[in-house]
């Protein structure tokens, strides 16, 4: 059942007055449940009893959290009709969407819970060498985590997404501020999240989630003293403005924003000798691919003027033109898809790829594509930003050097696609691939984008504006290290060593005796 309350740790409570509800964006309509902002006293309240939760939590063992992920997982698993129901209901994503990205979010929460009975997570290190100190080295938790969800992905990048799990394997307790156009996804989340800790006897207010109407709950949770960091998945504006909160404590502490993105897709000729219709309609199929409401979306496709280039154009504009246009995730994201969209699209000097005319429903987004030069484009910085949707830009380049040039003019980005089928070529353009890869934090041949796998080599971030710290990842198993500190302990007791670097322990992962390195069970 669905109250609208706020999850304090085990605890539902509704003191505010601030009420609102979700939008189903298919009917355009209210749903039932009204759900209840959280107060200034209950924001104090979650966050004070993670910390008295941290005392127990960073002292559980891997085998004990790896056991609280799965019984998340499998609690997801029990209530999937319910969820499955209220995710379409308030994000109007279809039943394959939301069977696959719950299937997603409960994959990363084992991935997480193997990554624990591993044990190498804790990058134990061992320095033994005669007439030196004794150090030894291991990450350990850092405290309360605030997490902020993202609009587009209800499951997978939200109450109990990748930032939730990788804070609650590190042994960081964890307060979700929930996302308000997916508020009942979210506490039906949050209760399988909070069954789960009562049945594996985690300490109550490993988690909880607070409502949020505005802007003011996340504030209250980033200003908190003690939160000890945040995982953000959204806009570059809440992003950034987040980052400058956090950054103005009295004590500052980071802010993991993941945010947008136009990820740009460099064509080399070959690619399109034999290939215009098929990347076309690949291409068709991943701009529009979740009404474009994708990070990795490919909002910027990059080649250089040929006959080739003229019909992989058309290809795209013809294929994009026969998708059915589909519904965006709440009429607020449509408003700012058509603002941002007529703001490009009042800009001199481009020319249209698709042109569609067709009566749309409430909430429904039509698909666009345009072509610019790339004179044009270096000169229009409007050219640049992310139109979140399914949207995106052709930049006809005169040659190599205008192509590169186009590059090194971009902002950071999530990923950056090559297309081609000459290895040859990959040598003659290597200046244009360097010009990428300093711009991305993923790199991707020969496919599209959109799509991000979840595995222990994945990186989901890049250079700022993509994320703000291009260091870390939001997606795979290296999301841990951003809840985490390391600490040395030097000539310490081997009795009173934690377990990961007494002497006994088989997994640690470096040691250096005697000036001699040695790998151990890796
Ligand atoms: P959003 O509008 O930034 O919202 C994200 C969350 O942050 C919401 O809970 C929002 O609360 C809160 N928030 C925003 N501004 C804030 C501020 N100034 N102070 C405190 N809280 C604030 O983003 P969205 O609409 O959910 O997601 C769409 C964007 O996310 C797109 O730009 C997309 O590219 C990006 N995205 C990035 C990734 C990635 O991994 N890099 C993944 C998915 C999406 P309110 O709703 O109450 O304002």
């Amino acid at each position: 059942m669905i109250t609208g309350k706020n999850y304090i740790g085990e605890g539902l409570s509704a003191l505010g007055a601030i009420t609102y509800k979700t939008i189903n964006p298919e009917t355009n309509s209210e749903n039932e449940t009204t759900f209840y902002e959280a107060t200034s006293e209950e924001v104090n309240k979650a966050v004070t009893l993670a910390d008295k939760a941290f005392d127990v939590y960073k002292k559980t063992s891997d085998a004990e959290r790896a056991t609280f992920l799965e019984a998340i997982a499998q609690e997801l698993e029990t209530i999937k009709d319910d969820l499955v129901e209220i995710y379409k209901k308030e994000s109007g994503l279809p039943d394959g969407r939301a069977n696959g990205e719950l299937a997603r979010t409960t994959g990363q929460l084992r991935a997480f819970a193997a990554m624990l009975k591993d044990g190498s997570w804790v990058e134990a290190i061992i320095n033994k060498s005669e007439g030196k100190p004794d150090l030894r080295r291991m990450q350990i938790p850092i405290g309360p985590i605030v997490v902020f969800g993202a609009s587009n992905f209800p499951f997978a990048f939200s109450t109990a997404g990748g930032d939730t799990a990788s804070a609650l394997a590190a042994g960081c307790p964890v307060i979700v501020k929930s996302h308000p156009l997916h508020a009942g996804t979210g506490e039906l989340v949050a209760s399988a999240i909070v069954k789960a800790a009562r049945k594996t006897k985690m300490p109550n207010g490993v988690f909880s989630n607070m409502n949020s109407k505005g802007i003011e709950v996340g504030k209250l949770l980033v200003q908190h003293p003690l939160v000890k960091a945040v995982g953000f998945t959204g806009s570059i504006k809440g992003g950034t403005a987040l980052c400058k909160l956090a950054s103005e404590r009295e004590e500052p502490i980071p802010v993991y924003a993941e945010m947008g993105s136009i990820n740009p897709v460099v064509i080399l000729p070959s690619a399109l000798k034999d290939k215009a219709q098929y990347w076309g309609k690949q291409y068709a199929g991943s701009i529009t691919a979740g009404t474009g409401q994708f990070c990795t979306n490919p909002g910027l496709m990059l080649g250089i003027k040929s006959k080739a280039l003229d019909q992989f154009v058309v290809a795209l504009g013809e294929a994009t033109s026969e998708i059915a246009p589909a519904c965006m995730l709440h009429p607020s994201i449509k408003a700012q898809y058509d603002k941002n969209k007529e703001e490009v699209l009042s800009q001199p000097g481009f020319n249209p790829v698709t042109t569609l005319d067709v009566k749309l429903k409430d909430n429904y987004a039509l698909q666009h594509i345009i072509a610019v030069d790339a004179e044009v484009f270096l000169k229009n910085k409007t050219y640049h930003k992310e139109v979140f949707g399914p949207f995106s830009i052709i930049v006809q380049c005169d040659d190599k050097d205008q192509l590169t040039k186009v590059l090194e003019a971009m902002e950071g980005q999530l990923t950056g696609t090559i297309l081609n089928e000459d290895p040859k070529e990959l040598f003659d353009f290597s200046e244009t691939i360097e010009a990428l890869k300093s711009r991305v934090g993923r790199l991707i041949f020969n496919g599209v984008p959109t799509g991000v796998d979840v595995s222990a080599a994945m990186t989901h971030g890049g250079p700022f504006p993509a994320s703000s710290d291009s260091k870390y990842t939001s997606v795979g198993l290296t999301a841990v290290k951003r809840w985490v500190r390391p600490v040395s302990y030097q000539d310490w007791p081997d009795a009173l060593l934690p377990k990961a670097l007494q002497n006994s322990n088989p997994l640690q992962i470096l040691r250096t005796i005697n000036g001699e390195v040695t790998k151990n069970a890796l």
